[in-house]
């Protein structure tokens, strides 16, 4: 590990001056990505400012009948917050899916928006790899692949976002809040994170001096129609390889309005309007679900290892409708167990 800085910002205007200052500083916020890439060497920060002190660690209803998440929210604690539970349960289950209880206790809420892919290479020096080193080269594309994604992929990048909560939060319509020096602005979840292009070494549009502060839920939680499906190795304390976030809008066996995000096959969680229009007045039936599922996939692309994912993808796609169309979500309950 390479000599480091540290500052502690003691409030959000603070931790901006302190960003601005150095190009090459860090925020830390849990650390449980962060300090795992700085022990693999793959960030190098000149200084770390850690924020944990910052006031962000509030959950706070909003006059619009939503809520506002401070970006310190732990993982966990957001998770079992009772008024997750009660109007945005398909956040719970997404959250509750990730990693494990420990890591849950440390990763924040803004963190988990910025963890970075898990692609093998990127972790690997000795290997070429655009995102961490732009212009050497994907080890990925003709190498082991088998995670990588299905979508939105270009010749520079396969990697795949690996977020569990953001697939919620992307069906959920979410918004960022992010402060910098030239103030506070707010950015649609759609439009945080980024497809690799030419430009992989940029997972999000958050500015390199900006910091979030809060995530914004609006009021819509679909409390009775959700689900959040992880499909992965292992049934515990792995990444996904394809999972599926569900909210809808029934009318007895209609659906009235329809949404549905992809994780574990693009570099940001995949939601297409045009699929989820296909349902909108249509009677649930695993026929409907196959056809939404297949617009949503038809773009879908698999390298040597990970063609199994486009099937794969397709069979959840169909399977979490169905389990949100009929009210019985199969995911982890965010009832504290005591
Ligand atoms: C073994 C293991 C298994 C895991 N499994 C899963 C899983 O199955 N599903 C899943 O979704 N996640 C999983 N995770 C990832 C985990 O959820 C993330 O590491 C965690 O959410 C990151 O949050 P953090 O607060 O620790 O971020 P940090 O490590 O502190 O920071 C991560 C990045 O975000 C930046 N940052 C942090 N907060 C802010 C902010 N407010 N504003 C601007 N920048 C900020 C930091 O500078 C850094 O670049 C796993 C992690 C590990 C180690
Ligand atoms: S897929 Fe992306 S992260 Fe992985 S080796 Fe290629 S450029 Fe690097």
């Amino acid at each position: 590990m390479i000599n480091f800085g540290y500052a502690r910002a003691n409030d959000v205007a603070e931790a901006v001056r302190l960003i601005a200052a150095d190009p090459n500083a860090k925020f830390i916020a849990g650390g449980t990505n962060l300090v795992d890439l700085m022990k693999e060497d793959v960030e190098r920060p000149t200084s770390l400012i850690d924020i944990t002190r910052l006031p962000l660690t509030k959950v706070e209803e909003t006059s619009g009948g939503g809520l506002r998440i401070g970006a310190l929210v732990p993982n966990s604690d957001l998770a079992f917050h009772p008024l997750i539970g009660q109007r945005y349960p398909v956040l719970g289950s997404a959250i509750l899916a990730g990693a494990s209880q420990q890591l849950r206790n440390m990763a924040s809420t803004g963190g988990n928006l910025l963890q970075r892919t898990r692609c093998a290479y990127f972790y690997d020096t000795a290997t070429p790899c655009n995102k961490r080193e732009p212009g050497s080269g994907c080890s990925a594309i003709n190498g082991i692949n088998r995670g990588h994604a299905i979508l939105g992929t270009s010749e520079a990048c396969i990697a795949v976002h690996p977020s569990d909560m953001c697939v919620a939060l992307r069906v959920l319509d979410a918004t960022v809040h992010v402060a910098g020096p030239s103030g506070e602005r707010a950015i649609a979840f759609a439009d945080f994170h980024r497809l690799p292009g030419d430009t992989p070494q940029r997972d999000t549009n958050l500015g390199r001096d900006e910091i979030i502060t809060a995530i914004e839920l609006p009021a819509q939680g679909f409390t009775k129609n959700y689900t959040y499906l992880k499909i992965r190795d292992r049934l515990s304390y792995a990444f996904a390889l394809v999972s599926v976030a569900v909210g809808l809008e029934m009318d007895g066996n209609t659906i009235r309005q329809a949404r549905f995000a992809l994780g574990g096959v693009a570099h940001k969680p995949w939601r297409d309007p045009t699929a989820e229009a296909a349902l909108n007045g249509q009677t649930a039936s695993p026929e409907v679900f196959r056809r939404a599922a297949d617009t949503l996939l038809r773009d879908a692309k698999g390298y040597a290892h990970n063609t199994f994912k486009i099937e794969l993808a397709r069979r959840a796609t169909i399977r979490a409708l169905s389990q949100a169309a009929r009210g019985t979500p199969q995911s982890q309950s965010n009832k504290k167990i005591v």
